[in-house]
């Protein structure tokens, strides 16, 4: 996974200054590291019975649904408030920038499913918290967590569920 970190482009002083961002757009047009990605994700899930893939938006969305079909799971969306067009479930939570709000379908879930949420940056844990807690409310067999890339100086991971296998591809 060195060469797909090479190819994640920091910025410094975004959004605000003090935040070093980790832009992973300069990865994902990089056909081989998306390879690498791909495979690195697939090769994690692809014997755990994966039966949905939920994606947070938006960058989440990209590794979720690649996922999602390199192991022949269906992909959900879970999206900032007010896109979902049918009944949805919701939960705030704060973020390192502000506070926020995702939602997902109501009924995206079922108790038959084994779940992977995936988001692409683990940073506080705020993000991933809130929908781990909203998929939980489902009561599916199993969840999992993923995340392409973990700050891990930000200690994401202490926040997380203790029974959810939290794993990433590369950590900073
Ligand atoms: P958390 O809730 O603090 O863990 O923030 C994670 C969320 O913020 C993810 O959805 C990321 O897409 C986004 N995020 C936070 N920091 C970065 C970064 O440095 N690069 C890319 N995305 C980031």
């Amino acid at each position: 996974m060195e060469y797909v970190k090479s190819k994640i482009r920091d910025i410094i002083d975004f959004p605000k200054p003090g935040i070093i961002f980790r832009d992973l757009t300069t990865m994902l047009k990089d056909a081989k590291a998306m390879h690498m990605v791909a495979d690195g994700l697939a090769s994690l899930y692809r014997d755990k019975g994966i039966t949905k893939v939920v994606g947070i938006e938006s960058r989440g969305f990209i590794g979720g649904s690649i996922l999602a079909y390199e192991i022949g799971a269906g992909f959900v969306p879970a999206r900032k408030p007010g896109k979902l067009p049918a009944d949805t479930i919701s939960a705030s939570f704060e973020k390192e920038y502000g506070f926020d709000t995702i939602e997902l379908h109501a009924d995206a879930i079922t108790p038959d499913d084994i779940v992977v949420i995936h988001d692409d940056l683990l940073a506080t844990g705020g993000t991933m918290n809130a929908a781990y807690e909203l998929v939980k409310t489902m009561n599916p067999k199993k969840i999992y967590i993923n995340f392409i890339v973990e700050l891990s100086a930000l200690n994401g991971r202490d926040v997380l569920p203790k029974e959810a296998e939290v794993t990433s591809l590369i950590v900073y």
